[in-house]
């Protein structure tokens, strides 16, 4: 009987350390996340619409590739061989997506960049529509579609973002002016 009750005494304190060390662990847990989830909005302030506002902003050809995922015709676009010193922007937001420099001629008829702005630019996700495995590049503010990025690109990075132009608007020096 005394054998019994010190095992139920034991138990007892066992269960009230494991409850404080719940206690103590469960606040930290959820403050590491709130942090984290607070210093991802800081770093891009996201742009949500409905599909109806979007048609509003956007002209149809915009709207099928930058919230369609479609793909313009291959050099028919504004940007392809366009050599302009300034910033590529988001068309549907106004992020900044590419700079001028990191631009070059690809030859694909689609405007390309060997790297983006900065990691506020674009974010990357796998993409295997008609069961080819391609990586789609996404606007980080807006989530509108830019188009793919493939490891065939030039030094320095080796990287090759195939956009389309439609979803891109230059700011900055247009050639002769
Ligand atoms: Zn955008």
């Amino acid at each position: 009987m005394n054998l019994t009750r010190r095992f139920f005494l034991k138990y007892l304190m066992l269960s009230a350390l494991f409850s404080k060390f719940i206690y103590k662990t469960g606040p930290a847990l959820a403050d590491g996340i709130n942090t984290g989830s607070q210093e991802g909005s800081d770093m891009t302030d996201k742009i949500i619409k409905t599909e109806a506002e979007w048609k509003k902003i956007l002209t149809s050809e915009q709207y099928d590739v930058m919230r369609k995922k479609g793909t313009e015709r291959a050099f028919t676009g504004e940007y392809d061989g366009f050599k302009g010193e300034g910033r590529y922007h988001c068309a549907g937001c106004d992020n900044v997506l590419f700079d001028s420099n990191a631009k070059f001629d690809s030859g694909t008829g689609w405007p390309s960049f060997y790297e983006p702005a900065s990691e506020k630019s674009l974010y990357e996700e796998e993409d295997n529509v008609f069961f080819m495995k391609r990586t789609e590049v996404l606007c980080r503010r807006c989530d509108a579609h830019l188009g793919h990025v493939f490891d065939d690109g030039p030094p320095p990075t080796g990287l090759r973002y195939c956009i389309n132009s439609v979803s891109l608007k230059f700011k900055g020096d247009a050639p002769g002016k």
